[in-house]
């Protein structure tokens, strides 16, 4: 066997995997098809990469089988990956709601990956896509694209998902299950934006660029984050998250200044100020532009005073509760993550093994594991290629 364990894949949890597998003295090597390691990580968190969340726990990550990323969370967790950073000195502060960012760049999150892989004697290769696996008598064979063919006892698979094609994404880690009858669950985009078609689009293609604070929910599912407006539909933090929860056909109700009681606001405008047109009194409280587009129409002409108790309603309805259909997403193009993925029926909790192949692990984005947006899918990459090191 030329080496104990190989890693496909050297992205977040691929290299995670393989420095602990070498911690442990086991013989790793990573193959990576792209020429640098980690590129996901360069280019996350606006290239300062949202490593983790001070807040991290299993109610924040989706999948069929919420219970399943229970024990890896708990077993490597985000204050056990802070430690591994405060030992690389790597900089790094809390941005918002619980997020930790580099000071510095995503690159020292690469670099300290390669440092602990190199200091395990863990090894790299680059430019090396692995395009056929077979099981062998004693583990398993690789085919690389190259033609060269290896061996290992252990193969891990952390391949990621389809997110970003441009990057290199592809499907082969679900194919790969596919072939040793690990089930995969269906996958689709997430953490991507939502977008609009017909009249909708015409009404809200000119407020592209428009932010604001918003309280986004589709079933029971709510986010308070802020929501921008795109040329071809909504974006923005608190979009990104309920697209994880959002179908095909599925409303979705926005509020566009929670904790303020919008109907109650008019009518105070109205006895205060009834010489006020609608859309200069929301201008007070919602960027211009959005004002200016709720407002500003033939539905609620003329001044505040001239408007009824149900011009009010219907104006304040709008805002506190805007109802969208929007028409689908923008894709895997943009998409962050892939929601879905390997069956995590099909794995162990505490390994990442596949129950019915021995010797085969899943970990990282490939696995039916998401997080929200925050830091939380590095945690799982994190978690995941820990446990599966220590398996190996
Ligand atoms: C724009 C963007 C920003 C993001 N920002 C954040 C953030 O700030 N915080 C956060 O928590 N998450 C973020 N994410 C999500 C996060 O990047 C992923 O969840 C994470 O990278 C998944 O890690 P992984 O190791 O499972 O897969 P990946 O990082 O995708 O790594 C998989 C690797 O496998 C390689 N590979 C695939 N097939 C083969 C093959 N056949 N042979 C050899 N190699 C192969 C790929 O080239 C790739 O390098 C972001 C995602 C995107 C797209």
């Amino acid at each position: 066997m030329d080496w104990d364990v190989i890693v496909i894949g050297a992205g977040a949890a691929g290299m995670m995997c393989a420095a602990v597998a070498g911690q442990r003295g086991r013989k790793a090597l990573v193959l990576e098809s792209h020429h640098a390691p980690g590129e996901k990580i360069r280019i996350s968190g606006g290239g300062r990469c949202n490593f983790t969340n001070l807040h991290a726990t299993p109610a924040q990550f989706l999948s069929a089988n919420p219970q399943f990323c229970i024990s890896a969370l708990s077993r490597y967790t985000q204050q056990d990956f802070i430690a591994l950073v405060r030992r690389h000195r790597i900089g790094w502060h809390e941005k918002t709601l619980g997020q930790l960012f580099c000071d510095g760049s995503a690159g020292q999150i690469i670099d300290m990956l390669l440092a602990e892989m190199k200091g395990a004697g863990a090894q790299l290769r680059l430019n090396a896509k692995v395009q056929y696996v077979e099981k062998s008598s004693d583990g398993f064979t690789l085919q690389l694209a190259s033609g060269e063919v290896l061996g290992c006892g252990a193969l891990v698979v952390a391949t990621g998902g389809k997110s970003i094609p441009k990057m290199g994404a592809t499907d082969f880690g679900y194919r790969l299950a596919d072939q040793f009858g690990v089930r995969v669950t269906e996958t689709r985009p997430a953490l991507v934006p939502l977008t609009f078609d017909g009249e909708l689009l015409e009404r809200l293609a000119p407020l592209a660029g428009v932010a604001a604070p918003a309280r986004v929910s589709c079933g029971k599912t709510t986010f308070d984050e802020a929501l921008l407006f795109t040329h071809r539909g909504l974006s923005g933090p608190a979009i990104l998250q309920i697209s994880s929860y959002w179908r095909e056909g599925a409303e979705i109700a926005v509020d566009l200044l929670p904790g303020t009681n919008v109907l109650e606001a008019l009518r105070a405008a109205r006895q205060q100020n009834g010489k006020q047109v609608p859309h200069t009194f929301l201008a007070t409280l919602l960027p211009r532009r959005l004002a200016k587009a709720i407002a500003d129409t033939p539905d609620y002409e003329g001044a505040l005073g001239g408007l009824s108790d149900a011009k009010l309603n219907k104006l304040a309805a709008e805002i506190n509760g805007w109802r969208v259909l929007p028409s689908g997403t923008e894709g895997y193009r943009t998409a962050e993550v892939t929601l879905g993925g390997v069956d995590t029926k099909d794995l162990d909790s505490k390994t990442m093994q596949a129950r019915a192949v021995g010797g085969l692990y899943f970990i990282g984005e490939v696995v039916d594991v998401t997080g929200w947006l925050g830091g939380y899918n590095f945690q799982w990459a994190w978690s995941s290629g820990w446990c599966a090191g220590q398996a190996v």
